[in-house]
């Protein structure tokens, strides 16, 4: 069968892939310790799922606008004043089937063919294939853990040609953790106004920071910063509402318009029950973050004092989300558990995962390879286990 050259040389996501293994040994009665998958493991608290039952009893079971509802679209308003004292209108936001479709949509609003957008890495798995599928061309940055996996202010000038459209930015950062500092931002910001390219910046993260670290909303660092930032956020990773898929885009209203014209043809609303539970999440207790962070931070140091007991395992600490992304090059051909070796993080994640029997995503899925990204989104007796199991793989 012949199919679109776009989707065809489309590359299946490799945490989805990673996650996908590692439920075929579980149902084959493997026992599994899995630290793949990007979610928090919690339930959604209580009163959202209440108000999500609240809102089929009283019939908001129709379509919605195309672009979200207005109370949505205002309790996103309300929420931003109240975190981050951001006055933005609702004409400045669109709702979207998670934060995931709204970057595709950013992108595909945004994107002319051969368009150049810069990506510094470790970056997301989705972002470069978005940018492609939109038409655009991924520009790598390449940042290194001795730089804190941040890239330079020069690092980005340098890649800035005339075909230059944005910078996708993730503060915090999926795989790494890292949060990128005020200073640092506003000066990509300044390099964005002075070069006339916009700024993506998904902050999907930015509920799940760490005592110590400090990061800021890109839109909060002045007019001029504020008018070339595209804002991605959503509820996924603050309320644990993965499976809800509400995600959203604060920008230009003239490009709000063009992607509500564009979800209007392509998927209409997003599902009128989870906006309603959105709305709740937002302008609700806030305390459930709060206690859900708590539970992040202790595993978090448990997880990166396993991590630096042993040798060679090195990291930047991460100031948010929840995951720790680790050197295992230093562990590359010499014999591993049940004598194997491996020259490649993808080989060495396949290994682990047959060998000790714990799943890990590859740093390749990331651009960056040597590395694999381990999530803390999960139980303290299950970290506990699959950090003792990596341990004893590398001990060879
Ligand atoms: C999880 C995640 C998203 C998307 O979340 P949705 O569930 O689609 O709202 C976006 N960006 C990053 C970096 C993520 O880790």
């Amino acid at each position: 069968m012949q199919f679109s050259p776009s989707v065809s040389k489309l590359q299946e996501s490799q945490t989805i892939a990673a996650a996908k293994k590692a439920k075929e040994l579980k149902a084959a009665g493997k026992t599994v310790y899995e630290f793949t998958l990007g979610e928090p493991d919690f339930n959604t608290p209580d009163h959202i799922c209440e108000a999500a039952i609240q809102a089929m009893r009283a019939g908001k079971t129709h379509y919605t606008p195309a672009g979200g509802t207005p109370e949505l679209k205002k309790a996103i308003c309300t929420a931003a004043l109240r975190d981050y004292q951001l006055q933005i209108d609702p004409s400045q936001v669109i709702i979207s089937n998670g934060a995931k479709h709204s970057i595709h949509n950013v992108l595909s609003v945004m994107c002319s063919p051969g368009d150049e957008v810069l990506i510094p890495t470790p970056y997301w798995v989705s972002y470069s294939a978005l940018v492609e599928l939109a038409g655009g061309i991924p520009i790598e940055i390449f940042t290194t853990e001795e730089q804190g996996f941040l890239p330079s202010v020069e690092q980005i000038a340098e890649k800035v040609t005339g075909r230059t459209r944005m910078v996708m930015l993730n503060s915090p950062c999926n795989p790494t953790g890292v949060v990128f500092p005020v200073a640092l931002l506003k000066a990509i910001g300044q390099l964005a106004v002075e070069h006339d390219f916009y700024i993506l910046s998904d902050e999907i993260y930015d509920k799940l920071i760490y005592p110590g670290a400090e990061t800021a909303c890109m839109m909060t660092l002045g007019s001029e910063i504020a008018e070339r930032t595209i804002l991605v956020n959503g509820v996924s990773k603050a309320y644990a509402m993965t499976g809800w898929r509400i995600g959203w885009t604060i920008g230009n209203p003239e490009m709000i318009k063009m992607i509500d014209k564009l979800q209007s043809q392509q998927t209409s609303n997003p599902c009128s029950i989870s906006q309603a539970a959105s709305v709740a999440a937002l302008t609700g207790p806030q305390d459930c973050v709060a206690e859900m962070l708590k539970a992040f931070t202790a595993r978090r140091a448990f997880v990166l004092d396993r991590l630096r007991a042993i040798p060679g395992c090195s990291f930047v600490e991460p100031g948010g989300a929840f995951y720790a992304f680790f050197k295992v090059s230093d562990y590359f051909d010499r014999p591993l558990q049940g004598g194997v070796k491996v020259s490649n993080s993808s080989d060495f994640c396949t290994a682990l995962l047959e060998q000790g029997q714990v799943a890990l995503v590859t740093g390749d899925a990331f651009g960056a390879p040597g590395y694999v990204r381990l999530s803390f989104a999960t139980d303290m007796a299950t970290l506990e286990a699959g950090l003792d199991r990596i341990a004893a793989f590398l001990a060879g």
